[in-house]
């Protein structure tokens, strides 16, 4: 078949690779100038490690890359709220803190090398099904030649998710954060973060190379009052509540350096319509909190290439694919809708009754082991019994 794929991300050029490797004929229209190794550090679960094996690139990564043995988060006063170890599941596994750059860029060859085509700066607007096919609106209003269906995964913000008519409900939350990557080793085994209420939120994500990826969470407002109070205002209440992030944020010397990004989250009735289909977070995104976003991505990718191997034909595939789907990313969408307010919200009563239920809650032997089996995204039978390596 002729494939159009919308957005060369994550989900844009694993699904490239794989549906190249099926024999397709794909075509990946990406809206930038040129497709490069951006991001942040996205901290990559047993269930997407599992993928990345598939795919067989896992050693690659992993080499360039920081295992994690926990996540943990401490109050303000150094009070311990949460620490989740992986190997209270199982003995073999852990995170996996991994520059999105570097696996953007070892998907990205791979996808080149199984002969998917790639056109850069060509940003969609919507798409046009006839009876030869299905076309893609570009801004420029150029309309491609007909394809047979088209990937959606152009990310939280897809134009295509309008322009299909399939209903939706968004959330658009007011907080959002200012992320960087830089040289830190004061962290390099977990995933750390620092709260205080629910208003201010640092974290560390080591991703290898001794560099992590910094986070802090903000509302639009408040990054709008630190542009105008100036950066060291801004560096010195990070460091005060996060000392630990020092040799990163003392060499930030201005607001460009720093890439500020809002949450929102998007219910779909569902993920495909006729001759388009919706993968990663083109369909489901969510706030980063859970940080599952990329996991799922490559999830939706792998089990929508194997539904198409199975059944061959579009539409049936993609019935397939949305039963597969549809119990796990509803409960991953639910748990990340709920337990957002908690780090992020106005108000203190949020921020008090998880400071009291949260470090029960992980001391738990039951809620602990859901907790992690959460994490680790083990919430389905289906993937687990189709990826051996899990
Ligand atoms: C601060 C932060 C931290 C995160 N941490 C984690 C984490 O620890 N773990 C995790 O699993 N996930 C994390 N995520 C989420 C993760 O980054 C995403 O879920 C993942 O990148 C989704 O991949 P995707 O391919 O669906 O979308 P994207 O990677 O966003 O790719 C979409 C692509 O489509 C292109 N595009 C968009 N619109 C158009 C258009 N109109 N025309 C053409 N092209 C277009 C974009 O330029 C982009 O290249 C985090 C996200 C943020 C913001």
């Amino acid at each position: 078949m002729k494939i159009a794929i919308a957005g060369c991300g994550i989900a844009g050029t694993a699904a490239g690779y794989l549906l190249s490797q099926q024999g397709h004929e794909v075509t990946i229209f990406e809206q930038s100038e040129h497709c490069g190794p951006v991001g942040a550090g996205i901290l990559i679960q047993p269930i997407g490690q599992s993928v990345l094996k598939s795919l067989g690139i896992y050693e690659d990564i992993y080499r360039q890359s920081a295992p994690l043995n926990s996540i943990e988060a401490l109050k303000h006063t150094g009070k311990r709220l949460i620490r989740l170890e992986y190997q209270n599941l199982r003995s073999d596994l852990y995170g996996l803190g991994v520059h999105r750059g570097l696996l953007f860029s070892v998907l990205l060859s791979l996808a080149k090398q199984a002969g998917t085509v790639i056109r850069e700066n060509a940003r969609i607007a919507g798409y046009h099904v006839s009876k030869s096919g299905v076309s893609l609106e570009l801004k420029s209003k150029e309309r491609t030649e007909p394809f047979d269906f088209i990937v959606a995964s152009d990310g939280s913000r897809s134009a295509l998710r309008s322009a299909s008519g399939i209903v939706h409900q968004t959330v658009e939350y007011e907080y959002g954060a200012l992320w960087t990557t830089g040289g830190c080793t004061a962290v390099n085994d977990r995933l750390f973060q620092v709260v205080e209420g629910t208003k201010k939120l640092a974290g560390l994500l080591p991703i290898g190379n001794s560099e992590c990826s910094f986070f802090w969470g903000l509302t639009v407002a408040q990054f709008e009052n630190y542009q105008q109070q100036g950066i060291e205002v801004w560096k010195n209440e990070v460091l005060e509540l996060c000392p630990l992030s020092e040799e990163l944020v003392s060499r930030i010397h201005s607001f460009e350096e720093l890439t500020f990004t809002t949450y929102r989250s998007v219910s779909m009735k569902s993920w495909w319509a006729d001759r388009i289909v919706f993968l990663g977070d083109a369909a489901h995104p969510t706030s980063p909190h859970l940080g599952q976003g990329a996991n799922l991505a490559l999830e939706d990718v792998w089990t929508f290439s194997e539904c198409l191997k199975q059944k061959t034909e579009f539409r049936s595939a993609c019935l397939l694919y949305e039963s597969l789907r549809k119990n796990k990313i509803h409960f991953y969408q639910q748990m990340t809708r709920w337990l957002t307010p908690f780090f992020q919200s106005d108000g203190f009563i949020k921020g008090w009754g998880r400071d009291i239920f949260l470090p029960v809650m992980s001391q738990t032997p039951l809620l602990r082991e859901q907790m992690l089996k959460t994490l680790c995204g083990f919430k389905s039978d289906w993937m687990k019994s189709q990826i051996p390596q899990i």
